[in-house]
Formats: C-alpha cells, structure tokens, sequence
C-alpha cells in the first residue's frame, strides 16, 4: 500500500487487551485473517447477548411472568438468557436489546446515549454489570493511549478506505473517524496528517 502514513504504520501502536501491542500493518493482518474483530462498540454489545441464546416467551409458557408483565395471550416477551437473572424486567430489557440491535445497524441510534432510568434497587447497576461481564473475555484491540480506546483501523485516512475496502474487503463506518485526541497525537507524536 503506498501510504503516507507509512511512518504510522511502523510507529502507532494497537494494544490488545492483555497488553500486547501490535503495529497498525500486523493488526490489519489479523482482521484480514478474522474480519469479526472489527465492530462497533454496539455490535459487540448485541453480538454479546445473542451469543447466549433467547426464547419468546407466551402467556402459557409461564404464567408466573405473564402475571408480573400482564401479558396476554398472543402478546409473548422476548427473554435473553444473558439477562435470567432479572426476572421480571423483561420488557424493559427487550427495550435495551432493541436498541443495541437498532445501533449496531449503524442508524441514528447509535449516535444516541442509552440512559437506565429508575429508582434505586430497580436493577439498573446489576444490568450493566451483566452486560459488563457478557463482554469479558472477548478479544478486543484499540489504540494505545485513545481515552475511548478507538478501533485502530480508524487510523486510516479517508483517502485510502477505498483501497481498505477493495484490496481488503474491510468497510469502515463512514462516521469511523479518529477522535480528537488521537488526531492530535498523530500531528504532534507522528508528524501526520
Ligand atoms: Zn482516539
């Protein structure tokens, strides 16, 4: 690839999540070799959940929840088995879900903030702490030193996604784009623009 940031690509440093850090060309690489590594922070999320397995539930299928929710028949629920711990907050998590499966699509959603709104001991922490822990152990790769650990291929320039997209058949978001702090890091650390 005839890339200005030929410098950047031996110099900027991708960190994994147990502290190996690869250079920008090897972790292309090894996208190249798994394109399921670049995602976006929603698609992870979602993938996450889904991963686990869910079921519609019915009113017969359990009467006990149909009572909690006021479910009706022919109105069944979604239940998430990441989430079988909260029992009882399955409409409110089918909200969640819908919104991570609606971000990961790439719409407006996913430039909105998700807000868990209730009062304390409604489940709120305990949701995001599944979530938290639904995540562990992936294999995730970001820019060393970005605050909101950016996904390093956003270190390429527009100018060459093209050639991202047709020799590697890797497509960026079009919002991908390097945060304001690495933007500054590239100009003033690696003399790049
Ligand atoms: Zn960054």
């Amino acid at each position: 690839m005839l890339f200005l940031i030929q410098n950047v690509y031996n110099s900027r440093r991708v960190k994994m999540q147990n502290d190996e850090v690869l250079t920008l060309e090897e972790y292309l690489n090894l996208v190249r070799a798994n394109p399921n590594l670049v995602k976006t922070a929603h698609k992870r999320v979602y993938d996450a959940i889904i991963k686990k397995g869910y079921k519609t539930v019915s009113a017969k299928d359990d009467p006990r929840l149909a009572k909690i929710l006021g479910l009706k028949n022919g109105d069944p629920v979604t239940v998430y088995n990441l989430f079988e711990n909260h029992y009882g907050l399955e409409r409110e998590i089918e909200n969640i879900v819908g919104y991570f499966r609606a971000a990961s699509l790439g719409g407006e959603s996913s430039r909105l903030f998700l807000f868990l709104v209730g009062p304390p001991g409604s489940g709120k922490s305990s949701i995001v702490r599944t979530l938290y822990w639904a995540l562990h152990g992936e294999e995730i790769y970001h820019i060393d030193g970005c605050p909101i650990r950016e996904e390093p291929l956003n270190a390429f320039p527009r100018a060459y996604r093209k050639e991202l997209e047709e020799k590697h058949k890797i497509v960026l978001s079009e919002w991908a784009d390097l945060c304001p702090v690495c933007r500054h890091r590239l100009k003033t650390e690696f003399n790049s623009d």
